[in-house]
């Protein structure tokens, strides 16, 4: 039923004209995925950024059309803007129809992600499935860089659960400093900006996922985050289109992936680094959560889940393995108190190991950003 609409939605946006007026919308290749639920539909248009005011009635005209499908009760459209203004100073010819995002060749990508002026390294941790602990691990990685000397900031993208403001123990709306630029907030030093902030929980999840991108651009260009040496980014979980259209639109300079031990969380680890590898976005490296058993009581270590599986995955594929993180009762009540293990008990043996895990990150970074491949720059013809 919702696959019928779905098709006939799109056929109804073929009504609607591309932003200069030639071809339509869909052959364009601008559509995203169209979301439907229950009659309600949601999809975003991409457009040049700095023509998104200018393109306002393109979007509500798509709105229009849609409202009168058939079965469509109501129609959410979103802009998302592909390029910052300026990056698309274009003198070759008209560009030819460009194909859907998640098809692109990886040097348009590139192309299409101009730097954050003043973040050195933006990176993203992902994770092919929820509950692994990728946020905690995002958090503990971000105070870990921090206690080893560097500036970061934390851009929470998890639309589904947004939980570094918990994480970080921060609230509210952020402040305006001019224009449409937000102030981040603050935690133990860390500056963080969420979805959570931008959305309201009771947001349905069908609406978030378009509102995404343009929440995601705005978190990114659209916040003084001052002078960074990295930017973390929490992804949502999964490797769906939601995510891989972050991760193309996000200048990354490589992505973190965290695992459980248990087969089924490799599984989907696996399919994580293929979704980096389709754009282009070098991985730095697997984190293996929930390692081995920490006894609260006597501080041994047991083995009590098959542990290993991440390193030996992460040799099978030639990818970094970065470190194990334990299974203890402490990071869950840390973090859930919105006291991560590496500000509450920093000299703990659990901080070490996030520290030292967040020392083997930068340097995969840097290696990253120094190797052959990334060094050499790309040739674009539009
Ligand atoms: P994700 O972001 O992957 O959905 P979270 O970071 O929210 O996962 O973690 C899910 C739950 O597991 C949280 O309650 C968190 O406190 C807990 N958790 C994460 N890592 C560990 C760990 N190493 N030991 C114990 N609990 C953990």
């Amino acid at each position: 039923m919702s696959d019928g609409i779905k098709q006939a939605v799109i056929e109804s946006l073929k009504q609607i004209k591309g932003p200069d007026l030639e071809g339509n919308i869909v052959s364009l290749g601008l559509v995203s995925d169209v979301f439907v639920s229950d009659g309600r539909v949601a999809f975003s248009i991409t457009v040049p950024a700095a023509r998104a005011q200018e393109l306002e009635p393109l979007r509500q005209a798509a709105e229009k059309v849609v409202r009168e499908v058939d079965g469509v009760e109501n129609a959410m459209v979103a802009l998302t803007a592909e390029r910052a203004p300026g990056a698309a100073r274009n003198t070759a010819p008209p560009p030819k129809p460009a194909p859907r995002p998640a098809q692109r060749a990886p040097e348009e990508q590139a192309a299409a992600k101009p730097g954050v002026p003043g973040i050195k390294h933006i990176i993203a941790v992902a994770s092919g499935k929820g509950g692994v602990g990728k946020s905690t691990t995002t958090a503990n990685l971000a105070l870990g860089m921090a206690a080893n000397g560097l500036k970061v900031g934390v851009l929470d993208a998890d639309i589904y659960g947004p939980s570094v403001p918990r994480l970080f123990n921060v609230s509210g709306r952020p402040e305006t400093v001019s224009g449409r630029v937000l102030k981040p907030l603050e935690g133990y030093g860390i500056k963080v900006m969420s979805m959570g902030f931008m959305v309201e929980e009771e947001t349905p999840m069908i609406w978030r996922g378009p509102m995404v991108i343009s929440a995601l651009t705005q978190m990114l260009r659209e916040v003084a985050w001052g002078d960074l040496d990295v930017l973390v980014v929490d992804m949502p979980p999964g490797t769906g289109d939601a995510q891989l259209t972050m991760a193309q639109q996000v200048p990354l300079a490589g992505a973190v992936i965290v695992s459980t031990p248990q087969d089924l969380a490799l599984i989907d680890a696996r399919k994580g680094l293929n979704m980096f590898k389709r754009v282009d976005v070098p991985v730095l490296g697997i984190i293996e959560n929930m390692s081995y058993f920490l006894c609260p009581d006597c501080g041994s270590r047991h083995d009590i889940f098959g542990h290993g599986g991440a390193r030996a995955e992460a040799e099978r594929l030639g990818v970094p393995f970065l470190g194990e993180i334990p299974l203890t009762m402490k990071i869950r009540e840390t973090s859930d108190a919105g006291t991560p293990i590496v500000v509450s008990d920093p000299e703990g043996p659990v901080a070490e190991i996030y520290k030292t895990i967040a020392g083997q990150v930068v340097a995969a970074i840097e290696s990253a950003a120094t190797s052959p491949d990334r060094a050499a720059p790309k040739i674009v013809f539009d």
